[in-house]
């Protein structure tokens, strides 16, 4: 980023306009907090958000996945078509049926989903605000797209940045920067996506008496053998990837061989590649477990079936990247510290592709994300707030982004 607004004489009066607004930015967030939005049924949150974008003038789409997306245009002609993404998720692990109940205690304010993401997507109201304002389209060097998508958390496995990423391709667009607007926060900077998959390995054979069948090959066994290897895999896999049997089931009777056992495995790497050979261990690990079970009744071969429950892409960006840097400078501009951090993010899908990402907290703190015991408290949350403005005016006010 070689040139760049710095913005010192018409940034600080809008960013004070929006410190003044910090009740209205908590009402926001508690609203969309209260509207309930499990993976795969964002609607009701995504229509909350499409209105709320609406009345300030955007002119709001939707597409085939669910997600809300946004265009801001800048003011002037331009030459730089690629625009920066600001992406956001609507979704929470919460079921349809969680009491959603807000309890304020100080400036503490207690309810599923307060903080992840009700505070990303108070930001994104915020921004969509931000930059509709004259001083900031006049010099926006590139368009900004706002997404907020369905699918991030569980087995969403990141459908909507995916759907999002995938129609911009077939359009040939390919954004200079991405950021995601994660929960609360305001030092850390994501730059490296933990990649994941998650399998359930299924074994079944014939079964049988325990006594009368006593060389039917056991499924619990050859589970009970991959088990074990993995165990050993995964201690001599970390640090660079990470391994475990996270559940196992098998059985039917005390008294019979079982038909069926299974196992799920959660496997992470930050490297895909590393991800890749460590999947392909585990698969080599069931192939020779099955097959041994089964060395003293071929006619009765166990099988195996691996059924892919999560599926997350690993990428990263390093820590001088002018993404990071540019995100970093906006850090130290409201007198934080930045840090580098890892995570599982809708960041994961373009820096998967090799498109420039990050992920960042939207002010305030928060504990308890993914329980029903979140909080988030709002001190100084003006300072992470703000530390978003700055950053993504800055990606989009920016002469050169490239390397
Ligand atoms: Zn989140």
């Amino acid at each position: 980023m070689t040139t760049m607004d710095s913005g010192k004489d018409w940034l600080p009066p809008l960013l004070a306009t929006w410190r003044a607004q910090r009740a209205w930015i908590l009402e926001q967030q508690v609203a969309i907090a209260r509207t309930a939005a499990p993976t795969g049924n964002e609607s009701e949150r995504a229509a909350l958000l499409q209105q709320d974008w609406r009345d300030c003038g955007h002119a709001v789409t939707r597409d085939g996945a669910g997600n809300v997306m946004a265009r801001v245009t800048p003011a002037r002609p331009i030459s730089h078509s690629a625009p920066v993404v600001c992406l956001a998720h609507l979704d929470t692990v919460f079921r349809a049926d969680e009491p959603l109940v807000v309890l304020q205690d100080g400036t503490r304010t207690y309810c599923p989903g307060i903080g992840d993401n009700g505070r990303g997507l108070a930001a994104m109201s915020v921004l969509a605000r931000v930059l509709q304002q004259p001083e900031v389209r006049a010099r926006l060097q590139r368009p900004i797209e706002l997404v907020l998508t369905v699918g991030e958390e569980g087995e969403g496995n990141l459908r909507g940045a995916t759907q999002w990423f995938d129609d911009a391709a077939a359009r040939g667009l390919t954004p200079v920067a991405a950021v995601a607007i994660d929960g609360p926060g305001d030092c850390t900077i994501v730059h490296h996506a933990v990649g994941s998959r998650r399998w359930r390995i299924t074994v079944t054979g014939v079964g049988g008496h325990s006594w009368a069948n006593a060389t039917t090959p056991n499924p619990v066994h050859a589970a009970g053998v991959c088990i074990a290897a993995i165990a050993r895999l995964a201690d001599a896999s970390r640090p660079s990837g990470v391994v475990a049997v996270t559940r196992m089931h098998g059985g039917e009777h005390l008294t019979g061989i079982p038909a069926q056992a299974w196992l799920d495995v959660d496997m992470r790497s930050l490297d895909p590649a590393r991800l890749r050979t460590l999947s392909d261990e585990v698969e080599r690990i069931v192939v020779r477990a099955v097959r041994d079970a089964s060395q003293l009744q071929p006619a009765q071969a166990l099988r195996y079936a691996i059924t892919v429950l999560g599926d997350r892409p690993a990428g990263m960006i390093d820590a001088h990247h002018p993404l990071v840097l540019a995100a970093a400078a906006a850090t130290r501009a409201v007198g934080r510290v930045p840090q580098s951090a890892s995570a599982s993010t809708d960041a994961n899908v373009p820096l998967s592709r090799g498109i420039p990402a990050i992920a960042i907290g939207a002010g305030g703190t928060g504990s308890g994300a993914h329980t029903a015991h979140e909080w988030y408290d709002d001190t100084d949350s003006d300072i992470g707030l703000e530390r978003v403005i700055r950053t993504v005016v800055a990606l989009g006010t920016a002469e050169r982004l490239a390397r």
